[in-house]
């Protein structure tokens, strides 16, 4: 089996309930560790800076991007979001697979960067479960509402660069079925060249 991590990006529509699996994931499996985002936007109620998000401010997250302190970063309806570097390289350097749960434009950069992460893309079963759940938290005003419905309308036509579209209709299945998928990218070529590379040299060894 690798060593190393894999990372693992989880977008998906606001409110399609990627925040509950994550949660789930986290509680049901040891190796896993989320990473905690950098955000401009406020705290909503709850919310802890440092757990949920670091919240910061612009000029703060100017200066991240300055020192290249964010493997990726990008603008979601108006506010800033991005994913810092040093806590995501120790946990995969450690073995943990990494979860970044971004939008489209950061999970497209990741790719681009490091083409062996896997990319899961969370969506509800229908377009109405979706607007009832963003209305039914109420935590956004209808303002916020209506610009994350139109952002879910662009996102929808990012979807196919991305490797799986996994449906949370019922939470334990999704969770079990995310878990799988993911546990199954430790088995790919790209992720298991260290092991070929050990195999070899020892073959080698043999050969002389
Ligand atoms: P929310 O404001 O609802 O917490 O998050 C809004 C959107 O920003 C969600 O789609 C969430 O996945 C995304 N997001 C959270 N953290 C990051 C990040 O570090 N980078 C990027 N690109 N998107 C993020």
């Amino acid at each position: 089996m690798s060593q190393k991590g894999v990372l693992v990006v989880i977008s998906g529509f606001s409110g399609a309930g990627k925040g509950t699996l994550m949660k789930e994931l986290l509680k049901q499996y040891p190796n896993y560790a989320l990473s905690v985002s950098a955000t401009t936007r406020q705290p909503r109620p709850g919310e802890v800076d440092g757990r949920e998000y670091y919240f910061v401010t612009e000029k703060d997250f100017d200066e991240m991007i300055a020192k290249d302190q964010m493997i990726e970063y990008a603008c979601y309806c108006g506010r800033y979001y991005g994913t810092p570097r040093t806590y995501v390289e120790e946990q995969m350097a450690s073995g943990k697979d990494v979860l970044l749960e971004i939008e489209i434009q950061g999970a497209l950069q990741i790719k681009k960067k490091f083409p062996e992460t896997i990319l899961i893309f969370i969506t509800t079963p229908s377009a109405e479960i979706l607007k009832n759940r963003l209305v039914g938290r109420g935590t956004e005003t209808p303002e916020v509402i209506a610009a994350r419905l139109s952002r879910a309308v662009e996102e929808s036509r990012g979807i196919e660069e991305y490797d799986y579209v996994l449906v949370n209709d019922d939470l334990a299945e999704c969770t079990a079925l995310l878990h799988q998928v993911i546990q199954d990218q430790h088995h790919r070529a790209c992720n298991q060249m260290d092991f070929i590379e050990k195999t070899r040299e020892e073959l080698k060894g043999f050969c002389q």
